[in-house]
């Protein structure tokens, strides 16, 4: 169990104008002198708090990457491609910034001595032969996105045990709240844009598939854990342990709205992953982490 204090550090949140990144470096800039490392591809420079640095440029290049992370005790590396279509259409290029300048960032960690927190994903699991998930469970991603996320995992594990770089890989499920606004944001944002202006509230297939989704302030007290815990090298599961079907997100969406609009049911997405559930109770356990949020609630905040 740790306090999660970061006074006095120096922080790298890479993906930092992004959905996670902004809400994370806002959450350090009262104790942590705070840098953003990222190229306003997906994410905006509207959205950096106030009082950290942005840097504009790319993960991919080294340069770049080893100036910001120059002093840095610990690095957040947020930036990714996020699209899991667009990683099945250009996996080459989505390897390059999901894949190569993940291991890049860990090798200038080394030089750099900075502890690294990553973000994993749910992706790394595939299609869960049963929920909840623990860390343990096979591995079998069903997209390039998620087989460069397991890579990075590895990555993270195996720079931990061989070169003694203190890493923690947060294997993040889905993460919903306030500013996902993006290009590729998650169901709820569609859900609650559709709600909000009246439009019908389109469920793809049945709506049975589960998810289970975490709020991004708990993905921020997740990463505030993961950057103190006094025992790094592992991975660790961030959700909240219980899920809903798509179709009760929809009806709940309608409801905290107070939208009077239809639930259509358009095509399935082909090879969608049917159930997602974290089971938390390693991070719960190690890292003192403890969601908080409930869907309701988060969604309400969401709302204003
Ligand atoms: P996001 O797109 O809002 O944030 C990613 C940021 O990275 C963006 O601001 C983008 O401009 C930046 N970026 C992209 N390519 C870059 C590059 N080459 N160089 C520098 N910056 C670059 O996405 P998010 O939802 O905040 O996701 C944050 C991290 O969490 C990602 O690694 C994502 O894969 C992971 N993740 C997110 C979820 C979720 O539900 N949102 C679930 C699992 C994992």
């Amino acid at each position: 169990m740790t306090d999660s204090d970061l006074t006095g550090q120096t922080v790298l949140v890479t993906g930092g104008a992004g959905f996670v990144g902004s809400h994370l470096a806002e959450s350090l800039t009262d104790a942590a002198e705070v840098r953003v490392l990222d190229d306003l591809s997906n994410g905006d420079a509207a959205d950096v708090p106030a009082h950290a640095r942005l840097i504009e440029g790319d993960v991919r290049d080294r340069a770049t990457v080893r100036e910001a992370m120059d002093g840095a005790d610990v690095v957040f590396h947020e930036a990714a491609m996020v699209s899991v279509p667009a990683s099945v259409e250009a996996p080459m290029d989505c390897h390059g910034v999901n894949g190569t300048a993940t291991l890049q960032l860990l090798d200038v960690a080394r030089q750099t001595d900075s502890r690294v927190v990553l973000a994993s994903s749910a992706a790394i699991y595939g299609h869960p032969e049963s929920v909840p998930v623990p860390e343990s469970a096979p591995k079998r991603p069903a997209s390039p996105y998620g087989v460069e996320k397991l890579t990075n995992d590895e990555y993270a594990r195996v720079y931990a045990e061989q070169y003694e770089l203190e890493t923690v890989a947060l294997r993040y499920f889905n993460i919903y709240g306030p500013r996902q606004t993006g290009q590729y944001s998650g169901v709820i944002s569609v859900f609650l844009d559709q709600a909000r202006a009246g439009d019908p509230i389109t469920v793809e297939g049945e709506g049975d598939q589960t998810r289970d989704f975490v709020h991004v302030d708990d993905v921020v007290a997740a990463n505030r854990l993961a950057a103190t815990t006094a025992e790094p090298g592992s991975a660790y599961n961030v959700g909240t342990g219980s899920s809903v079907t798509v179709r009760e997100l929809a009806e709940i969406v309608r409801d905290v709205v107070g939208a009077d609009v239809p639930i259509e049911h358009v095509d399935p997405r082909p090879n969608d992953i049917q159930r997602s559930c974290a089971d938390v109770s390693k991070a719960r356990d190690e890292l003192g982490f403890e969601p908080t949020v409930s869907l309701r609630d988060g969604l309400a905040t969401t709302i204003a």
